[in-house]
């Protein structure tokens, strides 16, 4: 159907965000396709080198996974953060990814993953970086005629620091006004690999590279600091809107940062 008449048929998973904007009229007219029965699309497989999650994986089933909860905590700490119960039975990893909201939870550990997404059509299947998979506020790499139908996760995060923070104005049920994820190792504490993405400071969840650039190879002294949290600045864009303004999201970033970076320092 997707490829017969593309653009005609919206895929239609959990719809805990669907339903919500077609509530408040604010969908055109679609024609839904309901992917929900679609049981190639679950379950999480694991081998050697990779995890794949089904699109449709839940942030419940996400929670359960014991791989997942050894090995990739920050994805897990966002899905039990994400909205309540019900939301996290219904809603699917995919759905979040698709959605394209730079507040959602989940994008930020998979930016600092570097996860990778399976995109399938008639014409077959593809796979590409998450990061570069948003190209602008709600503007992604999905054809209209494909499925986001796999999410896949180097399994590299063995003797890693993962630092995840979600802030928001109550504990469940809430948007992010800032969400943070980052990873790293240290050599002789030097920054070897680090990885830093957050949600809701700009139009599209973002890995922070710049930032990261300006840790690698660097002691974590005062200089190296205040030269990354100055890169940090610089490359975040957050906004005034209804949840929080410029400022408070700019000093909570900084101070999100600071916490992952005396973690580092002094890991626990
Ligand atoms: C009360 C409430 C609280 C919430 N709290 C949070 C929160 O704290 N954090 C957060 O990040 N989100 C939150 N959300 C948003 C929502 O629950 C998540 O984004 C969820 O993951 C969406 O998944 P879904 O399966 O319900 O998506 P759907 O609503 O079914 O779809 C969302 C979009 O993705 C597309 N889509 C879905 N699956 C695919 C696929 N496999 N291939 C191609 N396109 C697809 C749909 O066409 C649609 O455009 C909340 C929503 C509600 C109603």
């Amino acid at each position: 159907m997707l490829a017969t008449e593309p653009g005609a048929w919206k895929p239609f998973a959990g719809g805990t965000d669907l339903m919500v904007l077609l509530e408040a009229g604010k969908l055109p007219h679609q024609n839904y396709l309901n992917i929900w029965g679609l049981d190639e699309l679950r379950g999480i497989e694991a081998n050697d080198t990779h995890l794949m999650l089904g699109a449709l994986t839940t942030y419940t089933q996400i929670q359960a996974h014991p791989i997942l909860r050894a090995e990739f905590p920050m994805l897990c700490q966002a899905a039990s953060e994400t909205g309540g119960l019900a939301i996290q039975n219904r809603g699917t990893i995919g759905g979040n990814i698709v959605n394209a909201s730079p507040a959602a939870d989940s994008p930020p550990a998979l930016l600092a993953y570097d996860a990778e997404l399976e995109l399938s059509s008639r014409a077959g299947a593809r796979w590409i970086p998450y990061h570069g998979f948003h190209t602008g506020y709600k503007q992604m790499l999905l054809r209209p005629d494909e499925l986001l139908t796999r999410i896949r996760l180097p399994r590299q995060t063995r003797n890693k620091l993962q630092h995840y923070r979600k802030v928001g104005t109550r504990k469940a049920q809430a948007i992010s006004k800032i969400c943070f994820a980052g990873m790293a190792t240290t050599n002789n504490s030097t920054v070897a690999d680090v990885r830093i993405a957050f949600g809701s400071v700009a139009p599209v969840p973002l890995r922070c590279v710049k930032t990261e650039s300006a840790l690698r190879g660097q002691q974590l002294d005062a200089n190296a600091i205040a030269s990354a949290r100055q890169a940090l600045a610089e490359e975040i864009v957050p906004i005034d809107d209804i949840r929080s303004t410029k400022n408070y999201r700019l000093q909570v970033s900084l101070n999100l940062f600071d916490d992952f970076l005396s973690r580092i320092s002094s890991p626990a």
